[in-house]
């Protein structure tokens, strides 16, 4: 790290579990998150403004003004145009030091195998059950850390799925497919603005702890915040054993 570089991460640098030597883990890091909405916004802005070297950002939809009510990274001349595009323009307005890779796509199963391998943490910022399965099976084969988050109306879900654990759960041992989840939808259900932050800025908490290796991880537990009440409350989740999607993981003993 140059002069500049700790000057601008001195607040981290000065911390005793972080220190210079995850600010240089940040540096090397690879963060992949999918989703630049309400949860993908501040997730990404925190991982950008912390230094993570390289962040690839994955979303189909371009800015609507009905974002603006929640999605901080977007302004009124953005609307129209790609969110990955807009959102890089403004995180890298905020850190060019750092490498963003905005892709407009619809990630399936293909595109997410190859990005979850080459990313060192995953987030999960989507708003659909089909999608959050398909993340999860890659990043189980992948052996790879999910950050996983979920906000709608005034409730909020913080979990994290790290698989290289032979203890911890992945998505699928809590919310198997099949099980005729009802799909929620901020454009039909709401969101209120702020919770959108707090769950999101949770995500990227988690992943940077994660490639801190600093504190605790969320891994085998599922944080619930409701907003209406101001209210967490925190469930263990097991893993499955009989999980189809983790039960032989790459490099345990069959
Ligand atoms: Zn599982």
């Amino acid at each position: 790290m140059d002069d500049q570089q700790l000057l601008r991460y001195s607040r981290h640098v000065l911390l005793d579990e972080l220190g210079p030597a995850a600010q240089e883990r940040f540096a090397a890091a690879h963060a992949l998150v999918v989703g630049a909405g309400g949860l993908g916004n501040p997730a990404a802005q925190f991982l950008a403004s912390a230094g993570v070297g390289t962040l690839t950002l994955v979303d189909a939809d371009e800015v609507d003004l009905t974002n603006l009510q929640r999605q901080l990274l977007f302004a009124m001349a953005d609307v129209g145009t790609p969110k990955v595009d807009a959102a890089a323009r403004r995180l890298a307005a905020v850190n060019p030091t750092i490498r963003i890779v905005p892709l407009q796509l619809r990630a399936v199963a293909e595109d997410l195998a190859a990005l979850v391998c080459a990313a060192n943490v995953v987030l999960d910022c989507v708003d659909n059950f089909a999608t959050r399965h398909a993340i999860n099976r890659a990043c189980v084969t992948a052996g790879k850390p999910l950050v996983s988050g979920a906000a709608i109306r005034f409730d909020g879900q913080v979990a994290v799925f790290d698989t290289r654990d032979p203890a911890a759960p992945c998505y699928h041992c809590l919310f198997g497919e099949g099980e005729e989840l009802e799909e929620t939808r901020c454009a039909t259900m709401g969101v209120f603005a702020p919770l959108v932050g707090i769950v999101g800025a949770m995500q990227a908490a988690e992943a940077l702890k994660l490639l801190a290796r600093a504190g605790d991880s969320l891994a085998g537990r599922l944080l619930l915040f409701d907003a209406l009440a101001t209210h967490w409350r925190e469930l263990p989740v097991p893993r499955d054993p009989q999980c189809p999607v983790c039960a032989h993981r790459p490099g345990e003993p069959q």
